[in-house]
């Protein structure tokens, strides 16, 4: 449900006319909504259009025509004067994890991570399972996961400051739970509030035998281009530079969206991506050559042994 009344309460404050508004893909359907409640409120209203996934890719260039940018559905990644973030909370009934209990108080204890849309009720879930049996635990957040718990596809420092024996993640998909489970080498379950219901313990295997192929795919690649983004809180300049220094065959590119088409159009024989690390992971099969994470690519090179991969996040 998204909260206006205090987004407002803060515009008036700053005395803000002219104010911008971001929306991620599965809530722009609301711009319109949101526009009219702001413009009766008084404010001009600016809606950025372009497409968005996270807080990473904040609509900057509206700012200047904007006073303010009100970023719905997610908290920040990285500090930003004259933005505001409105994040998106959707409630799940706790019954949903009387499932759960029974695999759970099978561990010492259990770190509780979610997605943000659920952050706000992590020490309610945290509570119930602790009243019926479970030692649940919850890690602190990070500059770019500020809630405790909270986890994005690209930070999973709340799973690892838990330090728990075992991991539930709670939300929608796999994705973040495989992720709990390579970045903390744990257990790790996953629980769909809005599917079965039914807890899953997850495995990475078939990710990583995925990922395995391209790197042996990779190794007789002659030239590696190393993806730069230019997005807010996707940018990993050191990296990418550091990372052009292994080879001699590769190059910086700096890039805003990465599409098949850019990528063919681009010509190397394999890609090496410092943006949001979902990309080698989620869509690799779209693209026409490997694109591997900063880690893969020193395996590639050598330099890093198979025994030691690791999952890429962008740390703060
Ligand atoms: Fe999400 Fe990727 Fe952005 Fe991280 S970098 S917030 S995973 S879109």
């Amino acid at each position: 449900m998204i909260q206006l009344s205090e987004v407002i309460t803060q515009l008036k404050s700053r005395n803000a006319k002219r104010i911008a508004v971001q929306l991620p893909e599965g809530l722009k359907r609301q711009a319109a909504e949101i526009s009219r409640a702001l413009k009766e409120e008084g404010f001009d209203v600016l809606i950025s259009g372009d497409a968005c996934w996270g807080a990473c890719d904040l609509s900057l260039d509206a700012l200047e025509w904007a006073d303010v940018l009100v970023h719905v559905g997610h908290t920040p990644v990285t500090p930003e004067k004259n933005v505001i973030y409105l994040p998106f909370q959707q409630d799940i009934p706790l019954e949903i994890l009387e499932s759960a209990v029974p695999q759970l108080k099978k561990y010492a204890s259990v770190g509780v991570t979610t997605t943000i849309q659920h952050a706000h009720q992590t020490k309610a879930i945290c509570r119930w399972l602790n009243e019926h049996g479970v030692n649940a635990v919850i890690g602190e957040g990070s500059s770019r996961t500020p809630l405790d718990g909270q986890v994005l596809g690209c930070t999973y420092a709340s799973a690892k400051n838990a330090n728990a024996e075992a991991y539930l993640f709670i939300g929608t998909g796999v994705f973040h739970a495989i992720g709990v489970s390579l970045a903390t080498k744990k257990p790790t379950f996953s629980l769909d509030p809005f599917a079965d219901g039914i807890l899953q313990e997850v495995s990475a295997d078939r990710l990583l035998r995925k990922r395995f192929a391209q790197i042996e795919k990779a190794k007789s690649a002659k030239t590696f281009g190393i993806l730069l983004s230019s997005k807010s809180g996707q940018a990993r300049r050191e990296l990418a530079e550091r990372l052009a220094t292994l080879n001699e065959n590769a190059t910086v590119i700096l890039i805003r969206e990465i599409s098949e088409m850019q990528l063919r159009n681009l010509g190397f024989d394999a890609y090496v991506n410092t943006a949001c690390p979902r990309l080698a992971l989620d869509d690799q099969s779209r693209f026409p050559v490997p694109v591997l994470s900063p880690a893969e690519f020193e395996i590639v090179l050598g330099k890093r042994s198979w025994d030691d991969y690791v999952i890429d996040e962008i740390l703060p």
